[in-house]
């Protein structure tokens, strides 16, 4: 079973341990749920199954933020419901499948391969179900065709690999401008003036106060990296992955 805690009225999130990867469940009408990036691991995909049917939560929709391997999954208990991702990214997931399924290989063995990353192109900007408005917000940052869904009823952004308190903006490698499309990205989220409730896809879910810190500390980040100054300051980067991802990406600008 997989805890969920509930952040906003009919918003439970639940947190895998790898990458502190976060997992959302929208509460719908009579029971039905939409399913929001389910993650990381077979136990933990599985368990999340397992805790909405103790529920009686039937999932009727999948979202997909972005196709990235760690939020393409699903697990047959989930049920045979369309997963939805935008355009470019369901193009991007068939594109990349042999790799992604590399990557889902070695990081989180074991998943049902026939169900990994099978999604469906959202037509429209709302996600067809019966439960709140789920509106997309679609742009390049992070990767192309990312998806974050925001619930305009109670006020929740689902930002999917942004704001994240834990990690910096992380740049698309094969971009030819990832730092113009980081920003146009960020701030169209940021342009959202009705955030009470901030779910990164990784990390920990925040308030109105902490979504405008993270929106400021990602610009911050991209300031100093676009100025040529290697040392960052950036509290996340500290002394793990992240120091070696700013490193990366320091290079990719510059050199
Ligand atoms: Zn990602």
């Amino acid at each position: 079973m997989r805890e969920l805690t509930e952040v906003a009225p009919g918003v439970l999130v639940a947190t895998a341990v790898q990458y502190t990867t976060t997992s959302t469940v929208v509460v719908g009408a009579g029971g039905s749920c939409l399913v929001v990036d389910p993650a990381v691991t077979v136990a933990e995909v599985t368990g999340l199954a397992d805790e909405l049917a103790r529920r009686n939560l039937r999932p009727v929709a999948g979202w997909a933020t972005h196709a990235h391997w760690d939020h393409i999954l699903w697990c047959a208990e989930l049920g045979d419901v369309p997963r939805y991702s935008t355009h470019r990214g369901v193009n991007l997931a068939q594109r990349e499948r042999a790799g992604l399924v590399e990557e889902v290989s070695s990081a989180a063995s074991g998943h049902d391969l026939e169900l990994f990353g099978r999604l469906t192109a959202l037509e429209g900007n709302r996600i067809p179900w019966d439960g709140p408005a789920a509106m997309l917000v679609e742009h390049d940052a992070h990767e192309i065709g990312h998806g974050a869904i925001f619930l305009p009823e109670t006020g929740t952004l689902l930002a999917g690999d942004m704001l994240s308190d834990l990690e910096i903006p992380l740049l698309s490698p094969g971009d030819p401008d990832p730092v113009g499309r980081y920003r146009a990205g960020l701030e169209l989220l940021a342009a959202l003036d009705l955030v009470r409730t901030v779910v990164p896809g990784h990390g920990h879910v925040g308030d109105a106060i902490e979504f405008r810190r993270r929106v400021d500390a990602d610009r911050r980040y991209l300031d100093k990296l676009e100025s040529g100054d290697r040392e960052s300051d950036d509290e996340r980067i500290g002394s793990g992955w992240l120091v070696s991802e700013h490193e990366r990406q320091f290079s990719m600008l510059h050199g």
